[in-house]
């Protein structure tokens, strides 16, 4: 649990039972933070970026500033990721720029590949202070009490490692980050219990555990109140979500589906074992859950899955997807697939790629094995060399990009509500540029005349089911009235007319409608 000063239970249970003296220790130290600068590093998946919003949020609590662009911080703050060896190696890129552009500053580092190699991390050049996973809550107290030694004592105590063995990692640290004021990456679960032969998450981030529908409720009405439109559930399995609180994942959607304020959600990735028809059903009638899913394939070889411990073969997921399409046939369908795991063989490959070539989802995230120490995956024989994983892993891209095309393409003169982000850019005509996605996830870019006297709709809502539905139109929304001009537009969900490709062939061009 966060309190509203945005410190962790943990924390604050210590400080209670640490007696009088300590207490006031800490509140010294932390008042020690105020008006010091620090600078944000993260890299990785939503959850590390929605955890280091967190942390920025309590630092802010204890007094500290972000660096603005140009000024030198007195804290550097790493949340580093490592799913793959490039991974580690970005986050040692990020640890060595950062130093060099913040010489004397405290720099902590934490995240997945400081609870992994904790003692590597710590002896890089410059590291102050690395954070495990269970005290990722605590960093504000940590750093306060480091800052508050001697400088002499400071470089004494530097590449210090707190971590605890991932087996007793037990906290779960509530994070809703802001992306832009418009989506919200609210983590609803953490860790993982399940152990695929090649991951390596659950030895960074411990037993799947997660936040109360209560908490996690309250969580969603702060990120309305704070104008956010959509939020992104995120988590390491949250479909395994009520591990800790024995709730049930469908009770979740139900309650955040009536949080108002919120238009959209949706949901970041879900093992296809745990989207039972049940969950699929709900979304495809509720208010605000979004037609569009992502789910974990990895491979489309039944002998590579079973090398892999994936809990379902390829007869099952073909059949999830065509249970998505049943109840949700416009439904974006993302998946992802891993090429070159140890032991896929040519012809392994060739039945995976079939396989994927039939399948009828829109979009397939592709990613090379990449071998992780103290997996199980090591011991399988069958290495695939690097050029062949770049050669497998273009021709799935390929096979995607043909997908994506085909799916966008379905819905060119279509009506769609579209959540309109910051204005990015001004075009040469003198035309405004936004951007947004559709509730069934295309992107969209509309031009709008710079003295355009539109407004859109406040919190729009998707159109109910049956007012949309396959390839339909956008009945039943309410149409853009007023005048207001662009900001008006940012943050709001209007009806948009798709038209065709953009010039860079990354999203559909639309026309903002007006239905009145
Ligand atoms: S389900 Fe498998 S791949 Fe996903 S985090 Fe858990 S162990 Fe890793």
């Amino acid at each position: 649990m966060i309190f509203n000063n945005g410190f962790s239970y943990h924390f604050l249970k210590d400080l209670a039972f640490s007696g009088k003296k300590r207490i006031f220790a800490h509140v010294k130290a932390l008042n020690g933070l105020e008006g010091k600068k620090a600078v944000y590093y993260t890299l990785g998946c939503k959850l590390n970026f929605a955890e280091t919003s967190t942390i920025g949020q309590q630092m802010k609590a204890a007094g500290v500033e972000t660096v603005r662009s140009g000024e030198v911080a007195d804290i550097c703050i790493v949340n580093t990721c490592s799913v793959t060896e490039v991974a580690d190696s970005k986050g040692r890129q990020a640890i060595s720029r950062l130093r060099h552009k913040h010489p004397g500053a405290l720099m902590v580092v934490t995240g997945c590949y400081a609870q992994l190699r904790p003692i590597q991390v710590a002896a890089l050049e410059g590291v102050d202070l690395v954070v495990g996973a269970e005290q990722k809550g605590d960093i504000p107290m940590l750093v306060a009490e480091r800052m508050a030694k001697m400088p002499e004592e400071r470089a004494l105590a530097a590449h210090e490692h707190l971590t605890t063995r991932t087996a007793d990692i037990r906290s779960f640290m509530p994070s809703c980050a802001c992306g832009e004021r418009t989506r919200f990456f609210l983590k609803v679960q953490d860790g993982c219990d399940y152990y695929c032969t090649y991951c390596t998450i659950p030895f960074a981030r411990g037993r799947s555990r997660n936040g109360s529908i209560a908490s996690l409720v309250r969580q969603a009405e702060e990120a309305a109140q704070q104008g956010g439109k959509e939020i992104v559930l995120t988590g390491v399995n949250i479909g395994d979500f009520g591990k800790t609180t024995g709730e049930k994942f469908i009770d979740l959607l139900r309650a955040l589906d009536e949080v108002e304020g919120i238009g959209r959600y949706r949901i970041s990735s879900i093992e296809p074992n745990l989207l039972t028809e049940e969950v699929i059903r709900f979304c495809a009638q509720s208010r605000a859950f979004m037609p569009h899913f992502h789910i974990p394939l990895q491979s489309g070889s039944d002998e590579v899955l079973h090398l892999m411990h994936r809990r379902y073969d390829t007869k099952f997921f073909r059949e999830k997807i065509e249970e998505v399409r049943r109840y949700i046939p416009d439904a974006f369908i993302g998946v992802d697939v891993i090429v070159g795991m140890r032991g896929e063989t040519d012809e392994l490959f060739t039945k995976a790629r079939k396989f994927l070539e039939a399948l009828p989802v829109s979009q397939y995230h592709v990613f090379s094995y990449s071998e992780r120490p103290g997996t199980k995956a090591l011991q399988i024989p069958g290495k695939v060399s690097p050029q062949e994983k770049h050669e497998r892993s273009q021709q799935i891209l390929s096979i995607s990009e043909e997908k994506l095309h085909t799916y966008y393409n379905i819905y060119i003169g279509q009506t769609r509500p579209v959540l309109l982000e910051r204005p990015t850019s001004d075009s040469p005509e003198g035309e405004r540029i936004l951007h947004g996605f559709t509730d069934n996830y295309i992107r969209v870019e509309t031009k709008t005349p710079s003295d355009s006297p539109l407004k859109g709709e406040k919190a729009g809502e998707r159109p109910a089911r049956e007012a949309s539905p396959l390839r339909g139109g956008l009945e039943g929304s309410r149409g853009l009235e007023g005048s207001g001009g662009l900001d008006g537009l940012a943050n709001t969900i209007v009806p948009v007319r798709l038209g065709e490709w953009n010039e860079q062939g990354d999203a559909l061009m639309g026309k903002i409608v007006n239905s009145k």
